[in-house]
């Protein structure tokens, strides 16, 4: 079993986002660096480390949503910032979700805005392994843009989960706006799916968002669920 999974496996029903972020790591995903920190001095420190800006983000096995607790700040352009959006967190936090165990804060790189997408994987009993692609945000919020394949999954069905999708001129570049990474895409459908084939604990995962570049991406958010 994979070590990261295996520190969580049977305490946890997921792993948490760093652990999330390292395992993508080991299958050659593109993520922001990223440091689990417990305490605004330890937080501090990792993001001189890292570098500013940095997303500070709540940590925990029992809170999903990050963000529907208070539990993400962006932009963070200094110390003096880190440390306020740091007690912010976890006030919210202990208010919105006041049963959950928190295991720490997470300092992340501050990744460049990119084309929002996301990466999903299902278990279905009928029908097995099913991976799931789509634009971010309202896109799949309201329109359910999204296009699904049954894995194994070759490079070419990939692409064609791509091209599926009501909105792929949105990546392959419509009037002003320069197509997007679409090989990027497909390589990191591939590459998830090749991490669930590994990894049968994983019984869910989600990508929300995946920024989409005109030269690559990187996943800044990532749920996994054993
Ligand atoms: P949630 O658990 O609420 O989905 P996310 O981790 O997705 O929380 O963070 C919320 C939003 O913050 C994301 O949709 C993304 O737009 C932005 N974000 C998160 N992490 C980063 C990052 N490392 N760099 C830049 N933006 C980020
Ligand atoms: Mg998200």
């Amino acid at each position: 079993m994979n070590r990261i999974i295996e520190q969580s496996m049977g305490k946890y029903t997921n792993l948490l986002e760093p652990d999330a972020m390292e395992l993508f790591s080991q299958y050659g995903i593109n993520t922001p660096k990223c440091r689990l920190t417990h305490s605004p001095d330890e937080a501090a420190a990792a993001a001189a480390d890292i570098g500013y800006p940095v997303v500070l983000k709540i940590s925990s096995h029992d809170i999903v949503h990050k963000s529907d607790v208070g539990g993400v700040a962006a932009g963070l352009a200094d110390e003096d910032a880190l440390r306020k959006a740091y007690g912010n967190i976890l006030t919210s936090a202990a208010e919105k979700a006041p049963n959950a165990e928190i295991a720490g804060i997470n300092v992340m790189e501050m990744a460049e805005q990119g084309l929002e997408c996301i990466v999903g994987m299902n278990k279905d009993d009928q029908f097995g392994n099913v991976i799931m692609f789509g634009l971010g945000g309202i896109f799949v919020e309201v329109l359910k843009d999204v296009s699904l394949q049954l894995m194994p999954i070759t490079k070419d069905e990939a692409y064609e989960m791509i091209s599926q999708i009501r909105g792929a001129k949105l990546l392959t570049g419509y009037r002003g706006s320069a197509p997007k990474d679409v090989d990027a895409v497909a390589d990191l459908i591939c590459r998830v799916a090749d991490m669930v084939q590994d990894n049968p604990e994983i019984k869910e995962l989600d990508i929300n968002p995946v920024f989409v570049y005109e030269d690559g991406v990187k996943v800044v958010d990532a749920r996994v669920i054993l």
